[in-house]
């Protein structure tokens, strides 16, 4: 579905935008819409995978070419429409999977993510998509995860963080340097680790959780292609004089003295850093998830919530006029 058909759909069903989803409550059901080919709509249900109902519910949706495309735990997840089967808009279809399910004598999971007991108040985007939750459990998350990110504000050290990704990016050249020594090959996608392995060397020495820390990222990709290009370079010209490994070590400080040694390597890596970039990217969709980029998706998660249930009597949501 284009973006601005999707972005209608939301407008239509009362969703709201939550990165590439939609989410909020159609017809009782809280749910989250996927925009991919399939167009995607997720819930949580109240029963756990049923060979019988998937059946029954399957020769319903049928009718306009959607299916039961995954049942996991008490997540299911719908496809479809199909284009052939179309008898109304794609908004319709969503009405439609909500009505199909009640019908099947489902309903939707009322059992609080966070803290496992039922009779939930409000519908929120947590761990499983857009379902019931405790908004006095949603508010204590959030307060965690601020917590947190305070906390590691305050006692995250960049220098730690620097040293512990150095320490990462050596090993993160390990599996490349092993290939090399041993098998006289290098792949190319091995260079993704390098990064990673930073970042997270990052991390575990307690850095600084802010945009440092991919930064710093970064840095060692670029470093860790260096590094090992001029062990290859060492390890090259010393193997085919058959020298024993450790003396490749030996011509290194020479090499590093050469700026045409400089110039091949940064001229004949590009696949090598290319790579590098793909971890660094990995990298980065890592630190989303750290202690600030938690505390933002909490947040986030409070400003989606809305009522939702018999007990629905909270205040301070901010989408209050979507269900009642
Ligand atoms: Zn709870």
């Amino acid at each position: 579905m284009k973006t601005n058909e999707f972005s209608l759909l939301g407008s239509e069903l009362g969703l709201t935008a939550y990165g590439a989803a939609l989410c909020g409550v159609v017809d009782g059901w809280p749910l989250t819409l996927i925009n991919n080919s399939a167009n995607h709509v997720q819930l949580s249900v109240d029963r756990r995978r049923d060979a019988a109902l998937v059946k029954e519910i399957n020769a319903v949706l049928k009718t306009w070419g959607g299916k039961v495309r995954g049942w996991n735990g008490n997540v299911m997840t719908l496809s479809g429409p199909s284009r052939k089967k179309m008898q109304g808009s794609a908004a319709d279809y969503v009405r439609f999977c909500a009505f199909t399910l009640s019908h099947a004598c489902l309903r939707p999971l009322d059992v609080c993510p966070y803290c496992g007991g039922g009779n939930c108040d409000a519908a929120a985007f947590s761990k499983k998509g857009y379902q019931a939750v405790h908004y006095r459990c949603l508010q204590a998350e959030a307060g965690k995860a601020h917590s947190k990110a305070e906390s590691n504000r305050e006692n995250g050290s960049y220098l730690l963080g620097i040293l512990g990704a150095f320490i990462g990016m050596l090993v993160g050249t390990i599996p490349t340097f092993l290939t090399v020594v041993y098998m006289q090959m290098e792949y190319s996608v091995l260079f993704a680790l390098i990064p990673i392995c930073a970042y997270l060397g990052y991390k575990l020495f307690r850095g600084k959780m802010d945009k440092a820390a991919l930064i710093v990222s970064i840095v060692m990709a670029v470093l860790g292609v260096f590094i090992l290009n001029f062990e290859y370079f060492a390890f090259l010209i010393k193997h085919e004089n058959g020298l024993p490994f450790s003396e490749t070590l030996s011509v290194m400080p020479e090499l590093l003295r050469d700026g045409e040694v400089w110039a091949a390597i940064a001229a004949n890596s590009l696949q090598e850093f290319l790579f590098s970039a793909l971890g660094v990217f990995i990298a980065w969709r890592l630190i989303s998830g750290t202690a600030a980029g938690s505390a933002a998706n909490a947040d986030a998660a409070l400003r989606l919530a809305q009522p939702f249930g018999q007990r629905a009597a909270y205040n301070g949501a901010a989408n209050q006029n979507e269900t009642e």
